[in-house]
């Protein structure tokens, strides 16, 4: 569903990306971890044409994202970031119709429903009336998860959903994606929390440097990742 084909992005004279080739199956599930400035959050970006690149080439269901496709693409690209993003002069309900109505054509009634339903299946419907300063952290990502889905995305992008929650609200959050991967959808997931990696991703990359340095299944990656950065790094973080 997502391919990167020898990726190359520079930041001025930073060569931030380089040579990345990556392709993530439909219905899988990839996490990608590495040191900070490593080029991750940069590489997801590459998916919905917020970021420009310099060479090779990203695709997402087959159609390039060379700038005259962007806008169809993206349509069906979806992004959580760490900050939540949520409109907050907008109820929950209206966080979550005001892309598909505005910015998609879909009619106001065709849209609450589907809101209402992805709130529902996010255990969160009873929030749908509510605005983002009365919500906790966690149930706010919630709400931009399921904004997201209300797009119908071809794959969800998550970058650090987790890192600004407080501990307790992680959770929450974590068996949130891990219910949308048992759905079957096509996840990139920025991460640091390894027991998500473990029960969640079909493969882990690691990246340092601006290049995919190691890419492994869980087991593999965590029991005998091969690479001594990678080991350097998990030694790190565990
Ligand atoms: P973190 O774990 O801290 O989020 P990251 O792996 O997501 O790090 P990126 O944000 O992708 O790293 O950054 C990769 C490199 O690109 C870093 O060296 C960063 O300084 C640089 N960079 C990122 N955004 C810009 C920008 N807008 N202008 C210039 N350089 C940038
Ligand atoms: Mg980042």
């Amino acid at each position: 569903a997502v391919e990167f084909l020898g990726v190359n992005k520079w930041f001025g004279s930073a060569h931030v990306l380089r040579d990345v080739s990556l392709t993530v199956a439909k219905s899988e599930k990839v996490v990608i971890c590495g040191p900070s400035g490593s080029g991750k959050s940069t590489l997801i970006r590459c998916v919905n044409g917020l970021e420009p690149y310099q060479g090779g080439t990203v695709r997402v269901d087959g159609h390039d994202l060379t700038p005259g496709r962007i806008p169809a693409v993206r349509r069906t690209v979806g992004m959580v970031f760490q900050s939540f993003n949520l409109f907050s002069h907008l109820t929950v309900l209206a966080n979550c119709t005001l892309a598909p109505i505005h910015g998609h054509g879909i009619g106001r009634r065709a849209a609450e429903a589907r809101a209402r339903d992805e709130l529902a299946r996010l255990a969160i419907a009873d929030l749908a009336d509510r605005y983002p300063g009365q919500l906790s952290g966690g149930q706010q990502q919630r709400v931009a998860i399921a904004r997201a889905l209300c797009l119908d995305p071809a794959v969800m992008l998550f970058d650090e959903p987790t890192s600004a929650l407080d501990p307790e609200m992680v959770q929450e959050v974590l068996d949130t994606m891990a219910d949308l991967a048992a759905r079957g959808m096509t996840m990139l997931c920025v991460t640091h929390e390894m027991g998500f990696a473990r029960r969640v991703a079909d493969r882990v990359v690691f990246m340092d440097a601006g290049q995919i340095v190691e890419v492994a299944p869980p087991e593999a990656f965590f029991e005998r990742p091969e690479h001594p950065r990678t080991r350097e790094f998990l030694g790190r973080i565990l």
